[in-house]
């Protein structure tokens, strides 16, 4: 297999190896990120306490205790790091890889880099990719666009539904099909009313005026071979281009039912790369922030006071 080149990032974006080993130098320092990030001044609501308490590092283990009763609390709970036996180092590490090029990282890579095995450094990807998940809306003038993948050792192709922003953002979604059943209420979901839309002639898009959004629409004849101006989809052709040359290099083919994990990567860091700042640190954040809502701790905390 064939590692694509990397492409280099702008320099606000980096987050150097140096910078890592000294924000990240232990599992300690790790663990100290996540509840920091959690929990401030390791102040949190204590259960037995039934108040806000200063909570202090157990020795050995990855939990907190309460000044006041002892009680313990785990920073890891519901966060994509909960009950892994990797270390958290290396959590952070394959992060900090995984931001680290335009094209993404394969898997392999990361054994290598790493010291895992392969099926576990494929299994904190996976982790990873689903924090890099956005659920947007766009702003127009969008094109919008299908396209087709083929799949891993089946002669099906995957259907996947894209929006672009000009100059911006965009979404892709694994879609059964390109009917304007399945087409439209994404469209209606991510799209504000008139919006201003290029597609190219598939029937699809003809749905579009009758849709009750009042959008405008224009359509790029590609059969007439030429692009007039403002009417043309290259921006969104520009974007599967892109991903199918990632996929293609980096992950050679993909099994269809991690496309959408791997759409999820690439749209992640397509709209931010005008984002200066480090993708690394953003993604670190999410680790702390989306944590999943079966946590007891994340439970306690949604409670209204
Ligand atoms: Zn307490």
């Amino acid at each position: 297999m064939v590692m694509r080149s990397y492409q280099t990032v702008p320099k606000q974006q980096k987050y150097t190896a140096k910078q890592f080993d000294m924000e990240f130098p232990s599992e300690d320092a790790c663990l100290e990120y996540v509840m920091q990030r959690r929990w401030p001044n390791g102040l949190a609501l204590c259960v037995r306490c039934k108040a806000e308490r200063k909570h202090y590092r157990v020795t050995g283990r990855t939990a907190y205790a309460c000044m006041g009763c002892g009680n313990h609390i785990f920073p890891l709970a519901g966060t994509i790091f909960h009950k892994s036996s990797t270390p958290l180092r290396t959590w952070f590490y394959v992060i900090r890889l995984m931001t680290s090029t335009r094209v993404g990282v394969s898997a392999k890579h990361i054994q290598r880099e790493t010291g895992v095995t392969y099926k576990c450094a494929w299994r904190m990807m996976k982790q990873v990719r689903l924090l890099m998940a956005d659920r947007i809306g766009l702003q127009g003038p969008v094109e919008m666009d299908e396209a087709y993948f083929d799949a891993r050792k089946t002669d099906a192709k995957a259907t996947v539904f894209g929006i672009v922003e000009r100059g911006g953002r965009v979404i892709a979604r694994v879609v059964p099909d390109a009917k304007q059943s399945t087409i439209l209420p994404i469209v209606g979901e991510v799209l504000p009313p008139k919006t201003m839309i290029y597609t190219d002639d598939h029937a699809t898009y003809d749905g579009l005026r009758w849709m009750g959004q009042s959008h405008k629409h224009a359509v790029v004849n590609h059969s007439k071979g030429y692009v007039d101006g403002y009417a043309h989809t290259n921006t969104v052709d520009g974007f599967w281009s892109l991903v199918k040359r990632g996929i293609k290099g980096v992950y050679y083919q993909v099994g269809m039912e991690y496309l959408q994990s791997y759409l999820n990567e690439y749209t992640f860091r397509y709209n931010r790369r005008k984002v200066m700042y480090p993708m690394f640190r953003l993604l670190a954040e999410r680790t702390t922030t989306q944590v999943c809502p079966c946590a007891r701790e994340a439970k306690l905390l949604a409670k209204p006071e």
